[in-house]
């Protein structure tokens, strides 16, 4: 199974490791980069034919775009005149932001409209800002810790040990029995009707493979083999990473949720999938996940049209 091409993991954007320890070429590119504003939760886009994308400005825009807050995103591969810095608006309203060219979006509102570049510069500065936002302490001494190397690592005031960016591994897998029909579970936070793939947190000391048996024995009391890599994609809500796998399962019978995490599961096949889409009783996650491109991966196996449609239906975010 090939998954198609996944939004958050698409960038074209070049991160431009060796510019971040140099700060006089960085303050250099401050003077022409494109900020992107940015208020803790949601950022400045501007909306043309009801499409959004990121509203770009220069610091001479924003009166409280200050260089050393802001964080480096990086350069566009295929504009390298374009550099990019995300700024850390206080609050949405604060400096006369809301006018008839730009408004705030959060990136789950914007979903997959954002353009391949956008929606990576907006996962990249999401998960960069919920990172500095959390970790403004060293975990080694408790002193405050510093924005350094254009927000790429928190510097300790006190015993100056740099702190990396977290990201937090989690497998997501889709798992077929032998009828090639697809499990599915439902936790409970989750909007009624909605369905998706099954997903858990890399524990220490885990393998992914291991990840996977656990949580798919733990969550839907079924055991998996042939086990195989699909593809992985950041997912910043806050920190994590989706490495995403399908296996198959060899006890379908034994197949029941934990009551806990997860409170429904159930098969399907592909025709049982499309009419349940038609009829409304079943929500796909949404359109920028991955689980969303396994699902669809496995529906439109073995046809040959490449451009195919996506599968229809509304999409679901948990609230
Ligand atoms: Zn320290």
């Amino acid at each position: 199974m090939k998954l198609r091409t996944l939004p958050l993991a698409d960038s074209g954007i070049d991160r431009s490791d060796a510019l971040r320890s140099d700060e006089v070429a960085l303050k250099e590119l401050w003077q022409s980069a494109k900020l992107i504003a940015f208020d803790g939760e949601r950022f400045r886009v501007t909306v043309e034919n009801e499409v959004p994308s990121l509203l770009l400005h220069s610091f001479i825009d924003l009166p409280s775009a200050q260089f050393e807050s802001a964080y480096f995103l990086g350069i566009d591969s295929n504009n390298p005149g374009d550099h990019f810095f995300l700024t850390l608006t206080p609050t949405a309203d604060s400096e006369g932001f809301i006018d008839e060219t730009g408004r705030w979006f959060t990136l789950r509102e914007m979903g997959a409209q954002l353009s391949p570049r956008d929606i990576a510069l907006a996962a990249h500065a999401l998960g960069l800002a919920n990172w500095h936002s959390r970790h403004t302490h060293c975990p080694q001494c408790g002193a405050k810790t510093l924005s350094a190397l254009g927000g790429s690592i928190r510097r300790c005031v006190k015993d100056k040990s740099d702190h990396y960016p977290r990201t937090d591994p989690a497998i997501i897998t889709l798992v077929r029995d032998k009828d090639d029909r697809i499990l599915l579970g439902r936790q409970k936070v989750w909007p009624e009707h909605r369905f998706s793939t099954f997903a858990g947190f890399v524990e220490t000391g885990e393998s992914f493979e291991q990840c996977i048996r656990r949580e798919l024995f733990e969550e839907a009391g079924v055991e998996v083999t042939d086990i195989h890599y699909l593809g992985s994609q950041p997912w910043p809500f806050p920190a994590s990473l989706m490495v995403a796998f399908e296996a198959r399962i060899t006890n379908p019978e034994s197949a029941r949720p934990d009551g806990t995490e997860i409170e429904e599961i159930r098969w399907f096949t592909r025709d049982s999938l499309k009419s349940e889409i038609d009829a409304g009783t079943l929500l796909l996650p949404p359109l920028i996940s991955v689980a969303r491109a396994m699902i669809e991966g496995w529906y439109h196996e073995g046809e040959s049209n490449q451009d195919r449609p996506p599968l229809p239906g509304r999409e679901t975010w948990r609230p």
